[in-house]
């Protein structure tokens, strides 16, 4: 990793480089037969500014890749660079990384403000500044008044500032979040959001990088979203991108949650094409051809993307309507998410409709798809649908 020749490539591209690059990143743990492939062939780039979520299932190599950054684990291959710098053997104290963690890591015996001015000590921060800096990143999370505290004296969202605040302290360049409000509870949750939100405001040149397997926390935080699998990293863009065209079955349930249904392509005209849909003919979008996407050809094999907010229950008797049954009906406040067993269509169907819907189990309904229906993926081989993102796999 750290060969003359290696270095000086680094050095060279240090002007260009952004804030943040993985180059073919591999971790693994453990060795032989016992060994677990962490994270593979992993490549990321965060400008200086930018907010990259890793979005993924529990497992899919998050934190890995987080802590490959860090310092915390050694990549097993690959290297990990900070402005062009190679840091991949530099220790993690070096590397000037604030971190976040889902546990606070606060040590228990220190008062808020020792706590907070533990890292610049470790930073060889001089004496002299370190009351005004600590003072500077407890402002920034609303915690200057609890300065005096113990951890245990302060809630789970306070004890998770004082964490951000000791971390903004050494004013990093890279900041690192790995699910810091997983431990938090839902409304707490919320308010965190929002203070997270300004926080990436009042820092435009910090490049973050936020571990969750939170999709909402993905959608309000990041520029662009990096949907993980299985130790791989298989989809990245925009979010806005990724719910628009999602580019494999995966990313299309896990954000957002859809409906996935098995189709046959019928007809292409540049991007719109009709497809089958058991023994109904549906319009859907045709995203062209790019990495990870097929070009749409007649009698291919795809999954139709629909969303459950675009599926509407329409009188029985309206012209064209399909048929179908309620399977479940679940009231969830603002909107009431039904499973319809429609006529002609093979999957199950999830819509949800806005307010308290009155249906009942069994109830006959009349449905009605959007037009275009959704969009078009490859099909998974073994993957099943799961409008709620939770068992994307069979
Ligand atoms: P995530 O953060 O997405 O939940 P992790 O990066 O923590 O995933 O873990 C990825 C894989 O590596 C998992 O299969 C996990 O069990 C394994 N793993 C993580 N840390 C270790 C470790 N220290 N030793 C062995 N296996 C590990
Ligand atoms: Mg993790």
């Amino acid at each position: 990793m750290s060969s003359p020749a290696t270095t000086s490539t680094a050095a060279a591209a240090t002007a260009a480089e952004p804030a943040i690059v993985f180059d073919r990143v591999g971790v693994t743990y453990g060795r032989g037969r016992k060994s677990t492939v962490a994270l593979a062939d992993f490549n990321l780039r965060v400008a200086a500014g930018e907010t990259v979520a890793l979005l993924g299932p529990s497992g899919s190599g998050k934190s890995t890749a987080l802590k490959a950054l860090a310092g915390f684990v050694r990549p097993t291959s690959g290297a990990v660079r900070l402005a062009g710098r190679d840091v991949t053997d530099l220790s993690p104290a070096k590397r000037g990384i604030g971190v976040v963690v889902q546990s606070y890591a606060l040590f228990p015996h220190m008062r808020v403000h020792n706590n907070v001015a533990f890292g610049l000590e470790a930073h060889r921060v001089p004496r002299n500044e370190i009351g005004a800096r600590v003072t500077e990143a407890l402002d920034m999370v609303g915690m200057s008044a609890y300065a005096k505290r113990l951890p245990r004296e302060l809630s789970g969202g306070q004890q998770q500032r004082v964490a951000i605040a000791r971390a903004l302290a050494i004013r990093p360049k890279v900041l690192l979040l790995d699910e810091p409000l997983a431990a938090l509870d839902a409304q707490l949750r919320q308010n965190m959001l929002g203070e997270l939100q300004q926080l990436r405001k009042a820092l435009p040149d910090t490049a973050m990088l936020y571990v969750t397997h939170d999709q909402s926390e993905a959608l309000a935080l990041a520029d662009r979203i990096a949907v993980m699998r299985d130790a791989r990293l298989v989809d990245i863009d925009t979010a806005q991108n990724l719910w628009r065209q999602p580019s494999t079955e995966f990313t299309a349930s896990f954000l957002g949650g859809a409906n996935l249904l098995p189709c046959t392509v019928n007809h292409v005209t540049g991007t719109a094409a009709l497809v089958s849909v058991g023994e109904h003919t549906l319009r859907a979008d045709a995203p062209p051809p790019s990495v990870g996407r097929p070009d749409w050809v007649p009698n291919a094999d795809a999954a139709l993307v629909v969303r459950p907010h675009t599926v509407r229950i329409v009188p029985l008797a309206e012209r064209d309507a399909l048929r179908g049954t309620v399977v479940t009906s679940v009231w969830k406040g603002a909107s009431t998410r039904l499973h319809l067993d429609i006529d002609g269509i093979p999957a199950e169907v999830t819509a949800d409709v806005a307010g308290h819907s009155p249906l009942a189990i069994g109830d006959k309904v009349g449905v009605r798809f959007a037009d275009p229906a959704g969009v078009l993926v490859p099909p998974a081989i073994g993957t099943a649908s799961a409008a709620d993102g939770s068992e994307v796999r069979a």
